[in-house]
C-alpha cells in the first residue's frame, strides 16, 4: 500500500518553506544580502541574481513563504501594503472597472478615489455582506473585484466563495486582502479567490518594527503583470525589512491563536460592560455574519470594535487614560494599540461616508495584543472608570 506523502503543515512552511540553508554558508538563517549589485561570471554568466529592485535572495525567500502559507504558486513582496494593491491596480487599463467592498482600508479608498480615478479606472463599492450586491455591480468593463473581510473597523464579512463564484462567471478576477485574517485564520484562494494582498506591516511582521507589503496568486498571467510592474515601478522592500518580515512570519501561528483569545476575552469582557453601546467581534454569537465567519476562517483574529455610549467625548476621555494599550494608527503587533477610526485611519474618507458606513465618533478600535489578556481587561475597565 503507498501512502501519500502529507503536506507540511501551517507552522512548519513558516519556519522552513523558501529557507533552505544557505548554500554558499550553511547559514541557518536566510542571511540579509545587503547588496545591490550581483557579480556575473561573464555574459549571462549569473546565478539568478542580478540587481536587487529586480530580485534579492532575502526577498525571494520572504516571497517563497508567503506563497506557501496562501497556497499560492507565486508570491511578490513590496515596500508597503499600498505598494502591493497599488501594483496589482496597475494592471489594469483606462476605462475598466473595478467592484470593491465599502468599508475598505481608508488608504485603500484614497488610492482608488484620488489615484486610480483619475488615471481613469471606475469604481463601484458594494456592501460586501450580501454578496449579491458584488453581483448586481458587475459590468461589462469590470476586471476586478476587490474584497476585504473583515473589513477595517467595521470587522464585517464577505462571502469570499460567493462573490468568487459570480465573479468567475463573468472572468472578473477576485482580490482578497487579507491583512486582518492573516493567512493563518483565512485561505481566500482556497475559497476560490484569484489573488491575494497583505500589509506584512500588520500580523505578518507581527512587532510593529517594519512597513511591507505582499501580493500572493496562482494565476501565471496576474503574477506576470505585477511582477513587471514591481520591476518596473521599484516599490521594493529592502534586504533588512525582508529579513524582519520573515522572522515575523515563523511566529505567525502562535500568535494569532493568543491575538485571538486574547481578543474574545476583550470582547466578552466589553459586551457586559455598561459604558459600552455594543461590540464588534466576529467570534461573538452576537456578530451578524458570526455563522459566515465561522464557515470562511478558523479563527476570529485579534480586532474588536466597539461603540462608547456619549460618543467623541466619552471616547477621547477614555483613550487618554489607557495605559498598556498605546493610542495609535496600525495594528497586529504584538503589543495592543487602540485607535480612534473616525479621525485617525478612516479620515480620508468623506463624513457623509464614514456616517453612512457607521464608523461614528463614538466607534473605538483595538488590536488586542499578546499580553495578559487579564492586563489588558483591568486596563479598559480602569480607563472607562477614569472617563466617567
Ligand atoms: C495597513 C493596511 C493596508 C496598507 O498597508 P501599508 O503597509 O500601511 O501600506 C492595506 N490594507 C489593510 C487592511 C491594512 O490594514
Amino acid at each position: 500500500m503507498t501512502m501519500k506523502k502529507r503536506a507540511p503543515g501551517f507552522e512548519t512552511l513558516a519556519i522552513h518553506a523558501g529557507q533552505e540553508p544557505d548554500l554558499a554558508t550553511g547559514a541557518t538563517i536566510v542571511p540579509i544580502y545587503q547588496t545591490s549589485t550581483f557579480t556575473q561570471h561573464g555574459i549571462g554568466g549569473h546565478k539568478g541574481f542580478q540587481y536587487a529592485r529586480s530580485s534579492n535572495p532575502t526577498r525571494s525567500a520572504l516571497e517563497k513563504c508567503l506563497a506557501s502559507l496562501e497556497g499560492a504558486s507565486f508570491g511578490l513582496a513590496f515596500s508597503s501594503g499600498m505598494a502591493a494593491i497599488s501594483a496589482v491596480l496597475s494592471t489594469l487599463r483606462p476605462g475598466d472597472h473595478v467592484v470593491a467592498s465599502a468599508d475598505i482600508y481608508g488608504g485603500t479608498y484614497r488610492l482608488f478615489e484620488k489615484v486610480c480615478k483619475p488615471q481613469g479606472l471606475d469604481f463601484t463599492y458594494a456592501d460586501g455582506r450580501d454578496p449579491g450586491n458584488f453581483a448586481r455591480a458587475l459590468g461589462p468593463k469590470t476586471r476586478l473585484a476587490w474584497i476585504e473581510t473583515p473589513t477595517n473597523p467595521l470587522l464585517s464579512l464577505a462571502d469570499i466563495s460567493a462573490i468568487s463564484g459570480s465573479c468567475r462567471a463573468k472572468g472578473v478576477k477576485v482580490a482578497v486582502d487579507n491583512t486582518f485574517a492573516s493567512p493563518y485564520f483565512q485561505k481566500p484562494l482556497a475559497l476560490g479567490a484569484d489573488i491575494v494582498v497583505h500589509s506584512t506591516t500588520k500580523y505578518v511582521g507581527g512587532h510593529s518594527d517594519v512597513v511591507g507589503g505582499a501580493m500572493l496568486t496562482s494565476v501565471r498571467e496576474v503574477y506576470d503583470a505585477v511582477k513587471f510592474h514591481q520591476n518596473a515601478a521599484g516599490g521594493v522592500p529592502g534586504p533588512f525589512d525582508a529579513w524582519l518580515t520573515l522572522r515575523g512570519l515563523k511566529t505567525l501561528a502562535i500568535r494569532m491563536k493568543r491575538h485571538a483569545e486574547n481578543a474574545l476575552a476583550v470582547a466578552e469582557h466589553l459586551s457586559k460592560h455598561p459604558a459600552v453601546e455594543s461590540v464588534i467581534y466576529p467570534g461573538l454569537s452576537s456578530h451578524p455574519q458570526h455563522d459566515l465567519a465561522r464557515r470562511q476562517m478558523t479563527g476570529f483574529g485579534g480586532m474588536v470594535t466597539f461603540r462608547v455610549k456619549g460618543a467623541r467625548p466619552a471616547a477621547d476621555a477614555f483613550f487618554k487614560a489607557l495605559k498598556v494599550f498605546s493610542f495609535a494608527e496600525s495594528l497586529g503587533g504584538v503589543e495592543s494599540l487602540v485607535c480612534h477610526p473616525a479621525t485617525m485611519t478612516h479620515s480620508s474618507f468623506p463624513a457623509s461616508v464614514r456616517e453612512r458606513l457607521g464608523i461614528t465618533e463614538g466607534t473605538v478600535r483595538l488590536s488586542v495584543g499578546i499580553e495578559d489578556a487579564a492586563d489588558l481587561v483591568a486596563d479598559l475597565d480602569a480607563a472607562f472608570s477614569a472617563a466617567g
